[in-house]
């Protein structure tokens, strides 16, 4: 199978972005003056909120992604934030349609099929692990389980605000969901 994109090796000896006209664009000491806002979103390339919010280069929000757009994975991510600059001031949950680990995607029984076959680990190895897949749910469900899970982390700031989102990959909208 011959891939058409670009290998790491080949993205890495190119290092596009660092061109002679680069300047960043913020500090550390710029971003720990701040209040800081996340938004997390599915590792997926169609559910980059830079292509969906229009979020250029230097603008604040912290991206958190990972399989899903799952919060379980982020909550170590929102206690950092929380404890940077100004703290956390607010956070968005955005799952996606069509997403690897949603509803037309894998669950975890898929998951705990397929890995012993190309694990280098025993089977074992698995042991009770869970991957969060929300393929018995619709996108809405899960986010709202998602922004429970934030708001119910003890270590954030009380007067977090906490919105979620459904982004359709087919058109790029996202509508929002409510508790
Ligand atoms: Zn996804």
């Amino acid at each position: 199978m011959t891939n058409p994109f670009p290998t790491i090796q080949d993205l890495a000896e190119k290092n596009a972005g660092a061109t002679s006209a680069f300047k960043p664009k913020l500090t550390l000491q710029g971003l720990m003056s701040r209040n800081a806002m996340a938004i997390i979103s599915c590792m997926d390339p169609r559910a980059d909120p830079k292509d969906f919010w229009g979020i250029e280069a230097g603008m604040p929000p912290a991206m958190i992604r990972n399989a899903g757009g799952r919060a379980a994975d982020a909550l170590r991510s929102l206690e950092i934030l929380s404890a940077l600059g100004e703290g956390l001031s607010a956070v968005a949950v955005v799952h996606h349609t069509h997403c690897g680990v949603g509803q037309h995607g894998i669950d975890d029984a898929h998951i705990k099929r397929t890995l012993p076959g190309r694990m280098k680990g025993s089977p074992s190895a698995l042991g009770g692990k869970t991957w969060d897949s929300y393929k018995h749910q619709m996108e809405e469900e899960s986010v709202r389980e998602d922004m429970r899970l934030v708001l119910a982390d003890e270590l954030l700031p009380k007067d977090v605000q906490v919105l979620g989102f459904v982004l359709d990959v087919e058109t790029n909208r996202t509508t929002e969901v409510r508790l």
